[in-house]
């Protein structure tokens, strides 16, 4: 009985010390908020694995993306994180484009003051849907806006239907600075959700409309690796996925291979070591399987 309880007592501080040794990090916190280098007043807003940018003047703030669906307390602390640094009205609310995760929960923006924008087919869905979540527009954009408020300068611009029909770029010209959500994914692979309400070629012309922009830094709507931020070279091998996507899928195509067996037979090795290669490229040839063998 002795012996017993002194193995299992050996056994059990075995574990602790492995565990304590082998203890994760702690998880990052929920919200984060940083001023983005070399800039005056542009920050990012960052909760869980969607972020927004906003921007500071002395007229007022412009604030993008609420990302709060489901989770109305990321608004909240959006807008407490605003004001530890301004007390200056919100001016402005910009969506990105029309996605729930990105622009839900944009009452407390609003209730602050905020006009809301967003390019008009997003507002043409969002007053279709009336979702309770949603704030619908309440001004909108088609080729392009710019916005002057307390020495700021921000571009708003529609480069064309890509990852959705209806996404602005926002360009801070003197920053060379643009948030671009969700149709460029640094380093990776577009994930199922990416591609299911995508435009094939037409997204690739609308990469390519973005990289004419001037600008060197991109803010994600999802934090690229380690956070850090886009650059055209990340833009530029997107480009680079999605046509020889595109081009391999249409040979498939061609010859009776869409939708099988060309998501198990077309594969891009060039690519293999983008992220999530493995999980999504079917996801992927399936989208550009309906483009060209079915014109959807
Ligand atoms: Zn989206």
């Amino acid at each position: 009985m002795k012996k017993t309880i002194f193995v299992s007592l050996s056994i059990a501080l075995a574990i602790t010390g492995t565990a304590l040794a082998q203890a994760p990090a702690a998880p990052p916190p929920a919200f984060s908020t940083t001023k983005v280098e070399g800039t005056d007043n542009v920050y990012i807003f960052r909760y869980q694995n969607h972020q927004a940018m906003f921007i500071v003047t002395p007229a007022g703030v412009i604030v993008t993306d609420p990302i709060s669906y489901g989770r109305p307390q990321a608004a909240k602390a959006y807008l407490d994180e605003v004001r530890k640094i301004t007390q200056a009205p919100i001016k402005y609310l910009i969506y990105s484009h029309h996605h729930y995760d990105h622009i839900a929960g944009g009452k407390p923006f609003k209730d602050a003051g905020a006009v809301v924008v967003a390019h008009k087919r997003a507002k043409d869905r969002l007053a279709a849907l009336k979702n309770p979540d949603v704030i619908v527009p309440d001004q909108v954009v088609d080729r392009k806006r710019t916005i002057k408020l307390g020495g700021t300068t921000l571009e708003l611009v529609y480069t064309g239907r890509n990852h959705s029909d209806s996404s602005l770029v926002m360009l801070l010209p003197k920053e060379k600075i643009i948030f671009a959500v969700d149709f460029n994914s640094l380093g990776a692979v577009p994930s199922r959700l990416a591609v299911n309400d995508s435009y094939p070629v037409e997204w690739e012309a609308s990469l390519k409309r973005t990289l004419a922009l001037n600008w060197d830094r991109m803010i994600p709507g999802h934090p690229g690796p380690g956070g850090r931020l886009g650059t055209k070279q990340d833009m530029e091998q997107q480009l680079a996925f999605l046509t020889e996507l595109s081009g391999e899928v249409k040979k498939a195509s061609d010859v009776g291979k869409c939708f099988d067996p060309a998501t198990k037979e077309v594969r891009l090795p060039k690519f293999g070591t983008l992220q999530g290669y493995e999980q999504n490229i079917e996801w992927n040839i399936h989208r550009w399987c309906g483009y060209w063998g079915r014109g959807i």
